[in-house]
């Protein structure tokens, strides 16, 4: 049996680590910032990205006024290429930060810089993942994130370039993948370092970018290999928005303990192949039923997904930033509602 009482971080460690737990977790792979959040916590993107009291304020709020069992301070994809030499446009308060100019024209210019974790955006996540610890103890988990070397390829080459390549010259794309790799990896064991609980790895290997025939053999390998070097510090949650129904299997085998599923993916067909390899979580529109739904089509989708057998209730990608907060708060009141009626199954 589960201890009556769980902290919020005690009941998202359990479910990682199988073991029993009181009430369902939810949680926040990705981000949940909101225009609505940012107003009452006086942070607001852009200046949230390279501030880290700033940046440590919004993520409260996934905890502080949503009610969520986590709060996850990195908050779009963008921090690493901009250590890297990017040219960002850090967007405006309700817009997420875009690559303006990719710097990297061959895998072998690439050097990671000796300096990577005090370039400013990096150390940005790093002290608010430290602020946040303080802040919470050991009350609240925390999830980092990393952006995996597929989707830091295309940032620091540009994708469509890298797109082209990966049919004419799939040896430099292995070779960038390779090279890149090292960056994900540093920035992982930092955060792990100041005091995340556990992480979000995005790399955004979906069907319309990349067969999974060409993700089995330039990816797979590596991404097992980063499992083996990371995962003694935490569990890691890839995440890879849109269809991955065709290479979920390839996914179990990377060893990493969790999948951040999209809803364009039918839960049922996705818990079948993961089977009891992966824990799955997300799959709650943001679109539809997040933004423009009411609170009650909310409470169905939760209620979809614990019935399905979801057992990590999350917003299935990034939230679009004006989605209104009591949507956000009805997540966590319907899976809490649920979980009275299916409390013996839960323990
Ligand atoms: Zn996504």
């Amino acid at each position: 049996m589960a201890r009556i009482e769980m902290t919020y971080r005690e009941r998202v460690l359990a479910v990682f680590n199988k073991q029993p737990y009181d009430k369902t977790p939810i949680i926040s792979p990705t981000s949940v910032a909101t225009v609505e959040s940012m107003k009452i916590a006086s942070a607001f993107f852009p200046h949230v990205h390279t501030n880290s009291d700033a940046m440590a304020a919004l993520a409260a709020t996934g905890h502080d006024l949503l009610g969520f069992d986590s709060v996850t301070p990195y908050f779009s994809i963008h921090q690493e290429a901009a250590a890297l030499g990017c040219e960002i446009n850090w967007g405006k308060k309700d817009r997420l930060p875009k690559i303006i100019s990719s710097p990297l024209m061959h895998p072998d210019d690439f050097i990671f810089p000796a300096n990577f974790l005090d370039r400013r955006p990096i150390k940005t996540v790093l002290q608010a993942i430290k602020n946040l610890r303080k802040k919470y103890g050991n009350k609240v988990a925390i999830i980092g994130k990393v952006i995996g070397p597929w989707t830091l390829a295309y940032h620091l080459h540009g994708t469509a370039n890298l797109l082209l390549e990966t049919i004419l010259e799939p040896q430099t794309v292995r070779q960038y993948l390779e090279t890149l790799v090292k960056v994900p990896i540093s920035f992982a064991h930092a955060q792990f370092e100041a005091g995340a609980d556990l992480l979000t790895w995005a790399d955004h290997v979906t069907a319309d970018l990349i067969s999974s025939k060409l993700y089995e053999e330039l990816l797979l390998p590596i991404h097992q290999q980063c499992n083996r070097n990371i995962q003694k510090s935490g569990p890691i949650i890839l995440h890879v928005c849109g269809n991955v129904i065709d290479r979920l299997d390839l996914f179990c085998q990377t060893g990493f303990e969790a999948f951040h599923l999209d809803s364009r993916n039918d839960v049922h067909t996705a818990l079948s192949i993961v089977a009891n390899r992966m824990l799955l979580t997300g799959n709650i529109n943001n679109p539809n039923t997040l933004l423009n739904g009411k609170p009650e089509d909310v409470r169905k989708a939760v209620e979809f997904a614990l019935d399905a057998g979801i057992r990590l209730i999350s917003p299935e990608c990034a939230l679009p930033l004006w989605i209104p907060n009591r949507n956000l708060i009805e997540i966590v009141q319907a899976t809490r509602t649920k979980h009275c009626h299916v409390k013996e199954e839960l323990v």
